[in-house]
């Protein structure tokens, strides 16, 4: 008997995994642009993404301005333009959402949900099968389920911990990159813009994405990727000089090649997703803008920090500040929006009476303001002072180095392939209004009657399109979702620097 169960055991094949079910993936890749994908593309690097284009779509995805990739995420999961979202920067956070994200939608209508990397899904939700929230805007370490928080701060393990994360899906590739990474930079959690921190996320991610999608049966799954962004920002002009003819610097070899490295392991990491993946998935690739050299006039080197002008108006707990692309946005009860406006309006220097803040936009619920240019071309100035209500400030306590070489650009990227596509024979231009119709039309629920953008009907297959719009608003239907961010701004605040997305 015992020699039977024996030889049955041994015989016994080796579990292999089936492959995941999941009827539609999204793949968000931040900042993706033609700009750098067509020429990878024709130098054949990107054998996935070619594959997409070939067979399936790809193109131009027109974001919004501002193109705040918190913003134009959420018009992205929400087909809502950012006045029904009412999303507007990186302090914000989820119990403000007026609209419902797709996948709520979805969940809603009785299909499981997946998300990793989403903004705004901190605390995560219980309610799905998996939900791990953006690592760069959070105020803790949740996830759901609780084991996989390793996502959110493996870059503080030791290298020997790394093998216990086999069980949860990391694979012996990506394990040995983590522990490469920990051997020769110890500390990198504490200066996070590391490179090496992009690609870990890269690797990783993909592993525990693909674990869960085959662990838990999936229909819609969300997974985004924050590197090309980060590096199009601090790195573009060591992978293409010759944009750069003001600077004078040394291009380093570390860096030259990051930015086509970062899209050409996300293709390979694109192809190990399809192959975890039965041939009935649809595939969507997008990004929340493109991406641009910044003219000389923007490579600035200070600007003014939006925490520390808060705090000097006396608004700090009340207001909610925002910096990108030359802007700082004042979130705001809408009591206080005028008299806030007067103030900043009436700030100068007290050394030569220059007025602080040039440009200045109202709002029903917040400010836009700028400041003026002269401030920084002018080192003197720096050791100038300003006066709000009672207090003398020397404007050097509030600048802050601010060192950008891409920015961003409304032309960002799509691809589609799958069952759903057709082949395309020219490039159709989308809105990143158009994804969700996109995503219901092929999941054939209804479009949501307020939504903004169009379904592109020529991407896809006839019986993939499906019309009908809801009778009511989603969010008329649906609850918002329940676990709400406890707002912590400077600790958010410190985990967008040291990640490099803010200056
Ligand atoms: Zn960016």
């Amino acid at each position: 008997m015992n020699f039977f169960k024996k030889l049955f055991r041994k015989e016994k094949p080796i579990v292999q995994y089936k492959k995941a079910k999941t009827k539609l993936i999204l793949i968000g890749l931040d900042a993706a642009t033609l700009t750098f994908i067509q020429p990878l593309l024709d130098e054949g690097k990107l054998l996935t993404l070619k594959k997409f284009c070939q067979d399936g779509c790809c193109g131009i995805l027109k974001s919004e301005n501002p193109a705040i990739s918190p913003i134009v995420w959420t018009t992205i999961y929400t087909g809502k333009k950012r006045d029904k979202h009412n999303i507007f920067g990186f302090y914000s956070n989820k119990s403000e959402l007026k609209a419902r994200r797709v996948w709520e939608v979805l969940h809603h209508l009785g299909l499981s949900i997946g998300t990793i990397g989403a903004f705004f899904t901190a605390p995560p939700e219980t309610i799905y099968n998996f939900m791990i929230p953006n690592i760069w805007v959070k105020v803790n370490d949740l996830t759901d389920p609780p084991e996989f928080n390793f996502a959110q701060h493996w870059f503080h393990y030791k290298p020997r911990e790394f093998k216990k994360l086999k069980k949860f899906g990391l694979t012996n590739n990506t394990i040995s990159y983590l522990k490469k990474v920990k051997r020769k930079f110890p500390h990198i959690g504490r200066k996070a813009t590391s490179p090496e921190i992009h690609f870990g996320n890269l690797y990783l991610k993909t592993d525990v994405f693909i674990h869960l999608l085959r662990k838990l049966h999936t229909d819609f799954g969300v997974i985004a990727y924050y590197g090309a962004d980060a590096f199009q920002h601090i790195f573009m002009h060591h992978y293409k000089p010759e944009w750069f003819t003001n600077l004078d610097f040394k291009v380093r070899n570390k860096l030259k090649n990051l930015i086509p490295e970062y899209y050409i392991e996300f293709d390979k990491q694109l192809a190990r997703i399809m192959e975890a993946n039965s041939e009935n998935t649809n595939y969507i690739i997008v990004s929340d803008h493109g991406s641009q050299p910044c003219p000389p006039e923007l490579q600035k080197t200070f600007r003014i920090s939006e925490i520390g002008m808060i705090k000097a108006l006396k608004l700090d707990g009340i207001a909610k500040p925002t910096y990108a692309h030359g802007f700082i946005t004042i979130e705001l009860p809408g009591e206080l929006i005028d008299a806030t406006f007067n103030k900043i309006k009436s700030i100068r220097l007290i050394e030569n009476n220059l007025e602080l803040f040039t440009v200045l936009r109202k709002f029903d619920n917040r400010l836009e303001i700028q400041h003026n240019p002269n401030i920084m071309r002018s080192k003197e100035m720096h050791n100038m002072h300003f006066q709000v209500y009672d207090s003398k400030i020397l404007l050097n306590d509030l600048l802050i180095s601010n060192q950008r070489f891409g920015m961003h650009h409304l032309n960002g990227f799509y691809a589609g392939y799958g069952p759903a596509f057709k082949p395309q024979q020219n490039r159709a231009t989308l809105s990143i209004l158009d994804i969700v119709p996109l995503i219901l039309s092929i999941l054939n629920v209804p479009i949501g009657i307020d939504m903004d953008g169009r379904i592109p009907v020529e991407l896809l297959n006839e019986n993939f399109i499906n019309t009908a719009k809801s009778k009511q608003p989603y969010e008329t239907i649906i609850q918002s979702e329940k676990n709400i961010d406890e707002r912590d701004m400077d600790k958010i605040k410190k985990q967008l620097k040291d990640l490099g997305y803010i200056g």
